[in-house]
C-alpha cells in the first residue's frame, strides 16, 4: 500500500477497549497529528492523553525490520519455509497437540480469524489461547452461563442514561478515560445521576463518586450476595421479571443467605461502614436504570466468574437489564479482546462463538472450512488456557510455540517460571513489531509484523461495536501483516487452498459468513451473527462504519442493546441466576509475606510500553516503576517516600520507587504492570503473582498477591 501524500484518514485507537475513532493527519507520507473522530459513536471526537499522542509513537526507530532465524537476518522465503518445516517436524514426531499458539487482544479480528483457522482447523491442535484470558475471561464465562452467550448486553449510551452507575474493580478514569469523560458530562447534565465506586483503592474515578466503598480485596461476591439478600428482605425484587425470564433465583438467594447475612455481618466481612453499605443497597434497589460496570478488579481472581455472577444475579433479580441505562456491563481492557472472542481465539472456544460442545459445531466448522481437496482436522476438546499452556510447555508436552503481539514474560503471573518454560521450548516463534524485547531474544524465529497505522482490519470494542483500523503508512523494512504471515506459513505447510487471501476484506467476509453459517438450523440460535456483512466487497469493507453486532438479516443496521425482549440465548430463552458461595483469594498472607499485592495499569502507559514509552510526554506522568504504600505501612517497614524498595514473593522480586499514598488501604500495596526488566531492573510485577486461576475461566489472580517489602 502506497502512502497518500496528504490525507485525513479515519481509523480506531489501538489501546483500550473503549475503541475510540481517530482521525489521522498525514502530510507527505508521515502522520503529523491525530484528533478524535467526531463521527465515531464511541468517543464523538474525544481522545485521552494516550490516544492523542499516537502520532508521537510512530517511526522506524526500534522496529523489527527483517525476519530472523536463529539470530540471523534472512529473507521471507527462508523465514516462512523454516517456520513451516520446523513446525511440521515437531508435528510429525510429537503429534498435533505438541504445537501451540499464544495470541493477543492487540491483533485485529482478521489476524485472529486466520490464526484460529490454522491452529485449530489445519494444524489440528486445541492449544491456542490469548492474553485476553488475563483480561475478561471471567466475564465471558459468567455471561455464557447466565445468558447462554458471551454477549455484553449494554452500550456506552446506557452509561449516560443510567440513574445509578456502579463502578466495581474499575478505575475508569485511568483505564477507559474517554468513557469516564462521557460519564462526567452525563452526570453534569443529570443532577439526579449517582455514581458509586467500589474498589479497595481510592482511585481518580472517585472524583465522580457520590459514594465510595473501599472494600476488602476479594470481598465483592459477599457484597453483591448481600445486596441480593437485602433486596429480597426488603421486597425490592422484580418478581414478574424473575418469573417470566429467569431460572435459578431460589438457589441463588439461598446461597446469598448462607451463614450470617445481616447487613452488619456483610459490612464487617467487606470491611466497609454499615450505613454506607445500606445506602448503596438502597440506591441500587430503588433505581431501575442501573449500570454496574466492572473490569479487571472483578475478573482477575480465582473466583472471578463467581463475582461476575453475583453482579448479574442482582441485575436479573431487579429486572435491571435490557432497558436503556440498565445492565451488568463488563469493560474489556484491550482494543480487540472482543474480536478475539468472536473468532474463537480462546482455547475453550472453537469458532464464531461456538464451543466444542455446541451441538453440531465440530461438523459445521469442518464443513465450512473444507475446500475441494482439504478437510480440516479439528481437535475434539478444548486446549490449555494461558497459564496451563505455559505449564505444559515447561513439562515438555508442548514443543513448538508461536507467540503473536504479546509478551508473556511480562504479563503472565509467575513470570520467572514462564521464562524458564519458554527457554526450554524447542521451537519458539515470535511475531512482533519491535526488535529490542526480552521475548525476541529468546525466540528461534522472529517474524517482523506491521503495526497500527500500517495494517488494515477490524476491532470490536466493549459495546460490541466493530470498527475499522485502517492502514495508511507502509510497514517499515520487511515487516508484514499478521494475517499474511500466518497465511503464508499455512501455504508452506500445504494448505494454500484454504488460506489464499489477498486482502483482509476476504477474511472478514469469510468470518461474517461463518457467523451465520447454518445458524438458523439450531435450536439454540447463536447470538453472535454478523452475516449481513458477508457480502461486503473491498470498497464496502474500506468504507465500513462502526456497527454493533448482531448484524444479521433481522438486524442489518446492528443492535444497540441485547435482551430487550427478555429472551436470552439459552435453550429455553431464560437467563440463569447462579448460587454463589464467596471464596477467599487463593494466595494467602503469612508472616513471611504479610502484604496484599494489587496490580494494574497507569493512566499514560499501555501494556509493556513498546509504543507509549516512545512519547516523551506520556513518560512524564510516571517515569519509573513504583509501589504505592499506606503511610502506616511505610512507617512499619521503615520506608520513606521516593526511596527504592524491594518487594518479594514466593515466586520472585521487584525493585521499585516508594510512593506513600492515601489511596491505599493499610496492609495492601499496589504496583503497575507495564515495566519490563529491559526498561528497569527487576520491574516485572508478573514475577510476584502465583499462577493460580479461576477454575471456570482460567483467569489468573493478578490482584491478590502475597508479598513482603523492605527498603533497598
Ligand atoms: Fe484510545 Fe482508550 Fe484513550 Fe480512547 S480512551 S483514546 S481507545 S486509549
Amino acid at each position: 500500500q502506497q502512502p497518500d501524500s496528504d490525507l485525513l484518514a479515519r481509523t480506531t485507537c489501538p489501546y483500550c477497549g473503549v475503541g475510540c475513532g481517530v482521525k489521522a493527519q498525514l502530510v507527505e507520507g508521515r502522520m503529523v497529528d491525530v484528533e478524535g473522530d467526531d463521527q465515531h459513536p464511541a468517543n464523538f471526537g474525544r481522545l485521552c492523553v494516550k490516544g492523542s499522542a499516537l502520532a508521537e509513537t510512530l517511526g522506524d526507530r526500534g522496529r523489527l525490520l527483517q525476519p530472523l532465524v536463529d539470530g540471523r537476518a534472512v529473507d521471507w522465503q527462508v523465514a516462512l519455509s523454516e517456520t513451516a518445516s520446523r513446525i511440521q517436524a515437531i508435528r510429525d514426531e510429537k503429534g498435533n497437540a505438541a504445537i501451540a499458539g499464544y495470541l493477543s487482544g492487540q491483533l485485529l479480528t482478521e489476524d485472529y480469524y486466520v490464526a484460529n483457522k490454522l491452529f485449530k482447523g489445519f494444524l489440528g491442535t486445541p492449544h491456542l489461547d490469548t492474553n485476553s484470558r488475563l483480561c475478561m475471561a471471567s466475564a465471558v464465562a459468567a455471561y455464557k452461563r447466565s445468558f447462554g452467550a458471551d454477549a455484553v448486553p449494554c452500550n456506552y449510551e446506557d452509561l449516560e442514561e443510567a440513574e445509578l452507575v456502579v463502578l466495581v474493580g474499575s478505575n475508569l478514569a485511568w483505564n477507559h478515560p474517554v468513557l469516564f469523560q462521557r460519564l462526567r458530562v452525563a452526570k453534569a447534565r443529570n443532577p439526579l445521576m449517582r455514581v458509586v465506586v467500589i474498589d479497595p483503592r481510592v482511585t481518580d474515578s472517585c472524583e465522580l463518586a457520590d459514594l465510595y466503598l473501599g472494600i476488602r480485596p476479594g470481598s465483592d461476591a459477599r457484597l453483591f450476595n448481600g445486596l441480593l439478600a437485602w433486596m429480597a428482605d426488603k421486597g425490592r425484587l422484580d418478581s414478574l421479571y424473575l418469573q417470566r425470564h429467569t431460572n435459578g433465583f431460589e438457589e441463588a438467594l439461598a446461597a446469598a443467605r448462607e451463614g450470617e447475612s445481616s447487613i452488619e455481618a456483610v459490612a464487617a466481612d467487606c470491611d466497609v461502614d454499615t450505613e454506607r453499605l445500606e445506602t448503596f443497597y438502597y440506591w441500587f434497589a430503588s433505581q431501575l436504570h442501573v449500570v454496574t460496570l466492572y473490569s479487571q478488579g472483578v475478573n482477575q481472581s480465582t473466583s472471578g466468574t463467581d463475582k461476575c455472577h453475583t453482579i448479574i444475579n442482582c441485575h436479573l433479580a431487579g429486572g435491571k437489564i435490557g432497558l436503556p441505562g440498565a445492565g451488568p456491563f463488563s469493560i474489556t481492557g484491550q482494543p480487540n479482546a472482543m474480536g478475539g472472542r468472536e473468532v474463537g481465539g480462546l482455547a475453550n472456544q472453537l469458532a464464531a462463538h461456538m464451543d466444542y460442545d455446541s451441538p453440531g459445531a465440530l461438523e459445521r466448522v469442518t464443513r465450512f472450512w473444507s475446500t475441494p481437496s482439504l478437510t480440516p482436522d479439528l481437535p475434539e476438546a478444548p486446549g490449555y488456557k494461558a497459564v496451563e499452556l505455559f505449564e505444559a510447555i515447561e513439562r515438555g508436552e508442548i514443543q513448538a510455540l508461536w507467540i503473536m503481539a504479546t509478551n508473556p514474560l511480562v504479563s503472565l503471573p509467575d513470570a520467572n517460571r514462564v521464562r524458564t518454560a519458554i527457554e526450554r521450548c524447542p521451537l519458539v516463534i515470535v511475531s512482533e513489531c519491535m526488535l529490542d524485547t526480552d521475548l525476541v531474544e529468546l525466540a528461534d524465529i522472529v517474524l517482523p509484523a506491521s503495526g497500527w497505522s500500517e495494517k488494515d482490519g477490524t476491532v470490536t470494542n466493549s459495546e460490541r461495536r466493530i470498527s475499522r483500523q485502517r492502514g495508511m503508512l507502509p510497514p517499515p523494512g520487511e515487516a508484514r501483516h499478521d494475517w499474511w504471515i500466518i497465511s503464508q506459513v499455512a501455504t508452506h505447510l500445504g494448505y494454500s487452498e484454504a488460506f489464499s487471501y489477498a486482502h483482509p476484506a476476504e477474511i472478514f467476509t469469510e468470518h461474517a459468513r461463518l457467523s451465520g453459517f447454518e445458524n438458523d438450523t439450531q435450536h439454540q440460535r447463536r447470538l453472535f451473527d454478523i452475516s449481513a456483512l458477508a457480502e461486503l466487497d473491498q470498497d464496502g469493507y474500506d468504507a465500513l462504519e462502526p456497527i454493533q453486532w448482531p448484524v444479521s438479516v433481522d438486524s442489518p443496521r446492528g443492535t444497540a442493546r441485547l435482551f430487550e425482549d427478555g429472551r436470552f440465548a439459552t435453550a429455553d430463552g431464560r437467563a440463569r441466576l447462579w448460587p454463589i458461595t464467596p471464596r477467599q483469594p487463593h494466595q494467602t498472607l503469612s508472616s513471611e509475606y504479610p502484604l496484599r499485592l494489587n496490580s494494574g495499569r497507569i493512566r499514560d502507559q499501555w501494556h509493556t510500553m513498546t509504543r507509549t514509552s516512545r512519547a516523551a510526554r506520556l513518560m512524564n506522568h510516571r517515569s519509573e516503576p513504583f509501589v504505592e504504600v499506606h503511610e502506616a505501612d511505610a512507617r512499619h517497614y521503615h520506608l520513606t517516600d521516593r526511596q527504592l524498595a524491594r518487594i518479594t514473593a514466593a515466586t520472585g522480586e521487584m525493585r521499585v520507587r516508594v510512593r506513600i499514598s492515601p489511596a491505599q488501604r493499610r496492609g495492601e500495596i499496589f504496583v503497575p504492570i507495564h515495566w519490563t526488566d529491559r526498561l528497569s531492573s527487576a520491574a516485572r510485577s508478573g514475577s510476584l503473582f502465583q499462577g493460580v486461576t479461576d477454575p471456570l475461566s482460567g483467569q489468573p489472580e493478578s490482584k491478590h498477591g502475597a508479598v513482603a517489602i523492605e527498603p533497598l
